[in-house]
């Protein structure tokens, strides 16, 4: 029996997850368990705090959590740690959640929504395996002091230890030998000790455990302008929080509109992943049924794939986004006019068994 909750949250989320669970639903799969729980802005409407014990619980006991997405104007006003989005950090520090996954996938009917040439971006799939609770976001010394000359010094720690950077190896290399076996660990090894200690650490690991997956190095300022001028050579990239930050979203944008991109996050061996489409809220079109449901749809393949044992499910759910879209299923956001529930209904009809 596998376990997937579902936490809709604010804005979009719950009309995109919707989609989800109607996607789901038509999976029909044997012994998959679902729950809801509310979190976010919705959760503190209701109970007064983002991430209620009760949706924590439900969370580490399940094997895949699926949300939909937190935040808008109603609670920006509050402070930052009664805010929807302290709910979202306070559940990936809850599951330990360090590899974060972010496909950058262009589906061929969408050749034309890319800014790139479609030539030069035909046929992209790369896996970004960024590091998610490490490096310069969390290390120490950080803040803003004064000086003895009364001049205002800002400060923040990049800084890894060697088994913070071999959990993400590990993950990055298991991945890769499911896709083309191909890692490229991206770094500043030329000019940050960090970056020297993340090298020898993924090259360790690589010759000690994965010596059947490929592994390149790259800084990562070339890898920024690799992803622009080929990006096609990449399969899975390895890097740390903020190159990952950085690089995921450049990559990302290669393969047309926010509402497509997927992403996972995961933790230890056996500990449940959290997947989520990478877009927000979207409070400008919420309530009118025209969100992309996409991703949330590709969340849920991801969920399906690594965390709750149907693998050929996640296969079929992508294929059948891929017919959608062939068949011209388009929302707003692509170009289109149909709604967020039609685009649904396309990807359900586009299921094949
Ligand atoms: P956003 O991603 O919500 O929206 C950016 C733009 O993209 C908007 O114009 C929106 O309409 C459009 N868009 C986003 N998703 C779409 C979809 N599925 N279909 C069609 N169009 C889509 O980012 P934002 O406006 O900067 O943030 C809004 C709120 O969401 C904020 O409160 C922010 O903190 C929160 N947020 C939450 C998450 C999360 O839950 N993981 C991530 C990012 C932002």
């Amino acid at each position: 029996m596998a376990r997937l909750l579902l936490l809709p949250g604010d804005g979009i989320g719950p009309e995109v997850l919707a989609e989800a669970r109607a996607v789901l639903d038509a999976l029909a799969l044997p012994g998959l368990e679902t729950e809801e729980a509310p979190f976010g802005g919705a959760a503190i409407d209701a109970s007064g705090t983002p991430l209620p014990d009760s949706a924590r619980a439900a969370a580490l006991a399940a094997d895949a959590v699926l949300m939909g997405a937190v935040g808008g104007p109603k609670w920006a006003g509050q402070p930052f740690d009664a805010r929807p989005e302290a709910g979202l950090l306070a559940l990936r520090s809850a599951m330990g959640v360090f590899a974060n996954l972010r496909p950058a996938k262009l589906f061929p009917a969408l050749t034309n929504a890319s800014t790139l040439k479609p030539h030069v971006v035909e046929g992209l799939d790369i896996l970004f395996v960024r590091e998610l609770v490490g490096g310069i976001y969390f290390g120490a010394p950080r803040g803003i002091s004064e000086l003895p000359s009364g001049e205002r010094e800002g400060v923040n720690t990049q800084r890894y230890t060697e088994s913070e950077i071999a959990r993400v190896a590990d993950t990055a290399f298991t991945l890769a030998r499911a896709r083309g076996g191909h890692v490229t660990s991206v770094d500043k090894a030329n000019v940050m000790e960090s970056g020297l200690l993340w090298r020898e650490v993924v090259t360790a690991r690589q010759r000690d455990a994965f010596p059947d997956v490929a592994l390149a190095h790259m800084l990562a300022d070339s890898c920024a302008m690799e992803l622009v001028r080929n990006p096609r050579q990449f399969d899975v990239i390895l890097t740390d929080n903020l190159f990952g930050d950085l690089l995921s979203d450049l990559a990302a944008m290669l393969t047309g509109s926010l509402g497509m991109l997927p992403s996972a996050a995961l933790g230890a061996e056996g500990m449940p992943g959290l997947y989520e489409p990478i877009h927000g809220s979207a409070p400008d079109i919420a309530g009118k049924g025209i969100a992309n449901p996409c991703a949330a749809v590709l969340s849920l393949a991801m969920a399906l794939r690594h965390s709750l044992g149907h693998p050929e499910a996640a296969d079929r759910v992508e294929r059948a986004v891929e017919a959608a879209l062939a068949a011209g299923a388009r929302t707003p956001d692509l170009g289109g006019t149909i709604s967020t529930r039609e685009m649904g209904a396309a990807i359900v009809a586009g299921l094949q068994p």
